[in-house]
């Protein structure tokens, strides 16, 4: 039976992006790759068709699909909506709907854009790391929470940090059977020099990793980890953590490479069914004018063939057709140097295309 893959182009320039994410798919479709599409609304786009940023038919649809592929949401046009309308309550909506507990969040820097980082050539070229956030528990949805005031008339702001043991031990199976597609190396990020959870989560992850005695198990507090990842980037492989210093340690991650334009990401759940988008938002700014970078969103097809489709022939196609055309010299504005030729989103997207 064929896959089905369902398409979100969402707002700002989600649907350029997604177009020459699809002509890569359709490309894969003629050379034998066997899935379905399908297309819905999304986030603002989702709130003009249908009143709300996950319309039902979207949610109906998100759930017979084996995966999903997302533009972006948001736009300076519902800012002023009330909170449950905004554009993002679409992306939270369908990430707890689905219940995708594990975000994949790759930096990969490729060597052609070695220059873009902000650090050393030598330090960041080549840079290849997956950090495994853990997306739907953790400090942000910990109960109770709040900001009351004492007695005193002082106030206090507070919220809990709590994670169960099954929580830790599907984003740290989640992280092994990543790391076994890869390097096999696996660090897992906690404080546990000073929390009690972390103490339960390094205890729970050691135990999850002697199901995989093929992967090199290590344990680094946050704070050496942020201080590492700027230091010596490419020690690691995967880097597993919770939600709150994943947030943190993957966006500095993503800057070490610095093109957003170039990242793709992954959402998945118990069953390996996931939703794929690039890292950036919807670029207002940029919206319309077929400049903005379409590479993030085809690296976030090749994540889906790897993570959900389980075709890691098609992935690595995907990733060395676009290592191809940055060979050629081929760069969207965003990613332009002196000595390379500026081409638009759909020269990009045919470039890519023409390279698999
Ligand atoms: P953004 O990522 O959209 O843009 C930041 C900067 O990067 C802009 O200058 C933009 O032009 C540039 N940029 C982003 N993607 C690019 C690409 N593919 N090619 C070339 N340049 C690119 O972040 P923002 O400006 O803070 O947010 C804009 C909107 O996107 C907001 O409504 C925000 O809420 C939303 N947003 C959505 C997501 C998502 O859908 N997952 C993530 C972040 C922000």
């Amino acid at each position: 039976m064929s896959a089905k893959i369902l398409v979100l182009p969402g707002d700002g320039i989600g649907p350029e992006i997604v177009a020459e994410a699809v002509k890569v798919i359709e490309a894969l479709r003629r050379d034998g790759l066997d899935v379905e599409l399908e297309e819905g609304t999304i986030g603002g786009a989702g709130y003009d068709a249908h009143g709300k940023p996950l319309p039902d038919e979207t949610l109906a649809l998100a759930r017979e699909a084996d995966a999903i592929l997302l533009g972006a949401v948001g736009g300076p046009q519902y800012d002023s909506l009330p909170r449950e309308l905004r554009p993002e309550r679409g992306l939270l909506g369908i990430r707890s709907e689905l219940d995708l507990f594990s975000n994949l969040r790759p930096a990969i820097l490729y060597p052609q854009l070695a220059d873009a980082s902000t650090l050393r050539p030598e330090v960041v070229a080549g840079l290849d790391i997956m950090i495994v956030r853990e997306l739907t528990g953790g400090i942000y949805f910990g109960q109770p929470r709040g900001i009351e005031t004492l007695e005193n008339g002082v106030r206090r702001g507070f919220n809990t940090l709590e994670y169960t043991e099954p929580e830790i031990e599907r984003i740290a199976r989640s992280a092994f059977e990543i790391a076994m597609k890869r390097d096999r190396r696996v660090c897992s990020v906690d404080k546990a020099n000073v929390l009690e959870v972390s103490e339960l989560w390094r205890e729970v992850v050691t135990r999850v990793g002697e199901d995989y005695p093929e992967v090199e198990l290590s344990h680094m507090y946050v704070d050496n980890a942020a201080m590492q990842l700027v230091r010596a980037p490419k020690q690691f492989d995967v880097m597993v953590t919770k939600n709150m210093f994943g947030d943190i340690l993957s966006d500095a991650a993503a800057m070490l490479t610095g093109s957003i334009g170039m990242l793709p990401s992954a959402s998945l759940n118990a069953e390996g069914r996931g939703m794929y988008e690039p890292i950036h938002g919807s670029a207002p700014d940029i919206a319309g004018q077929g400049v903005a970078n379409p590479l993030a969103t085809i690296l976030s097809v090749a994540m889906m063939l790897r993570y959900s489709l389980n075709r890691p022939d098609d992935a690595r196609r995907i990733e060395d057709a676009v290592g191809k055309v940055l060979d050629q010299g081929l760069r969207t504005p965003d990613i332009w140097s002196e000595g390379t030729r500026k081409v638009g989103t759909a020269e990009m997207g045919d470039a890519v295309v023409a390279a698999l």
